[in-house]
């Protein structure tokens, strides 16, 4: 079969490798110059420096990305903890650690919350009997139209609790804050991310940029099994006839014919491209109301050694997470460190301009981590992703691979996986888009092979 992907995110990169893999006949069709997506590296024109759109973080229970980083040959590019351990500075550079210790779950959590020193003991005995309650909550409709926050008001949070302990958790996590997110999403990630077993919520780093890591393998995976990944290419509309793609349109001229088609697109840009009357159909109709969240990344490059963690979170402070990229990468003590301020749910942020950044985050960095004060700061870069991920507010809608139009799949990291906006979501997207492209192929197979009556 001769399979047109829209779009090379991961989402649409994973549906290549795995279409092209089973021998189908596979166009990747990209509208920027370059693959990616939202996870990609590029050279920042001012410095030089070959910086990522975003610092991206993998999970141990993110299995169908490592699998993925597996097939395409680079899952040793990413740095693993063996189980979870997360250092938490306060802003006045106080550190507890949030870690699981080797007990069976969910006692691994106990012992480094029981020590942990940025909560009160009665917020603490309050996140307790939140974690209990999360832990019997089993999966029932109503969380997914209620958000987080009133669920964890519901079960005796405070707004100090929320705020110190689960938002340093679920910020990150979901890219916005317990009150705008769905319950059911939010208790997706506790479940499988830090409840489940000791080594579920360790933490996997890239080692290198994320094109080295995923977007130039994947190209080539692809490419070596035959398939074709063309950049620059934008589809301007999806031709739809007879309740099938008659043909893709490209911004060029260029029409492109094929037995299937995968849109690896975001929601606006995939309403983009329909035919008004396929988009004002469901599941296309709901994906007008998807709201995104922005992340800002703020990177500095200092004349000398400031942190001695891989990444830290931090609380009380504007800071949220902060990445040593010289560490991670194994360069430490040979000269500068490059550490990476990762912002989610940056909304406040997006106005503010690449100095101001600097002026608001580094006296805050410097507070926290005082060898930062005698450090010299030598370049500064402010990366911004206006559109990072999806909101997965209560009452999201989000739709399966297969749609009305028999020979047109969705794929993103936004359809109904389960996960929130995440390398996984986007794989594992790509993954059943393509099982469904495939089980397609096999039915129209069997139907040319039928003897006719
Ligand atoms: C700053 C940042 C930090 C993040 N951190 C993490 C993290 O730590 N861990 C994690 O798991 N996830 C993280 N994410 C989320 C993760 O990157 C995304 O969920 C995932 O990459 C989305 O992949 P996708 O393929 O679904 O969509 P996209 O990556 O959005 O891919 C869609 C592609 O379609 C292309 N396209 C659009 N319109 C057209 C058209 N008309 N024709 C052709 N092509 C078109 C786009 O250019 C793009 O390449 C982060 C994201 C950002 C931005």
């Amino acid at each position: 079969m001769r399979v047109a992907i829209i779009g090379a995110g991961l989402a649409g990169l994973a549906a290549g490798c795995e279409l092209a893999d089973a021998g189908h006949a596979v166009v990747l069709l990209e509208r920027r110059p370059w693959a990616g997506g939202k996870a990609y590296s590029f050279t920042e024109r001012e410095t030089g420096e070959h910086v990522d759109n975003g610092q991206h973080i993998a999970m141990r229970c993110t299995t169908a990305y490592v699998r993925f980083l597996e097939r395409i040959g680079s899952a040793h590019l990413v740095k693993w903890q063996p189980r979870m351990r997360i250092p938490v500075f306060d802003a006045a550079g106080r550190r507890s650690v949030l870690r699981a210790d080797p007990l069976p779950a969910p006692l691994h959590l106990l012992p480094s919350f029981a020590a942990y020193r940025h909560l009160a003991l009665v917020e603490k005995a309050r996140v307790a009997r939140g974690i209990v309650a999360i832990m019997r909550a089993g999966e029932r409709p109503e969380h997914g139209s209620r958000s987080f926050g009133a669920w964890l008001r519901a079960h005796g949070q405070s707004e100090r609790a929320i705020r110190d302990f689960w938002d340093l958790i679920v910020v990150p996590a979901l890219n916005c804050r317990c009150d705008d997110a769905s319950a059911q999403q939010a208790l997706f990630v506790f479940r499988e991310g830090f409840l489940p077993s000791p080594s579920a919520g360790a933490i996997g780093v890239p080692r290198v940029g994320l094109g080295r890591l995923h977007v130039e393998p994947a190209a080539r995976y692809i490419e070596a099994h035959g398939g074709e990944v063309r950049t620059g290419a934008a589809v301007e509309r999806i031709d739809v006839r007879d309740g099938e793609v008659g043909a893709l349109l490209l911004a060029s001229g260029e029409r492109i014919a094929c037995d299937a088609c995968i849109a690896a697109l975001p929601p606006r840009e995939l309403l983009d491209v329909l035919p008004g009357e396929v988009r004002g159909g469901p599941p296309f109709d709901a994906l007008s109301t998807v709201r995104t969240s922005p992340i800002v990344n703020l990177h500095l490059w200092f004349d000398g050694p400031v942190a001695d963690f891989d990444f830290a979170a931090f609380t009380g402070c504007d800071l949220q997470w902060v990445f040593n990229r010289t560490r991670i990468e194994g360069e430490a003590g040979v000269g500068q460190e490059h550490m990476v301020l990762s912002l989610s749910a940056a909304g406040r942020f997006m106005p503010l301009g690449k100095q101001q950044l600097r002026d608001l985050l580094l006296p805050q960095l410097r507070r926290a981590l005082p060898a930062a004060v005698h450090r010299t700061l030598l370049r500064c870069v402010a990366i911004k992703e206006p559109a990072a991920t999806f909101v997965p507010a209560p009452g999201l809608l989000r739709p399966g691979a297969r749609t009305p139009v028999a020979d047109l799949f969705l794929a993103g990291a936004y359809t109904d996986t389960g996960w929130p906006a995440t390398m996984e979501s986007a794989v594992r997207s790509g993954i059943a888009a393509a099982a469904a492209v495939a089980a397609t192929a096999r039915t129209s197979e069997r139907r040319q092979m039928a003897p006719v009556a």
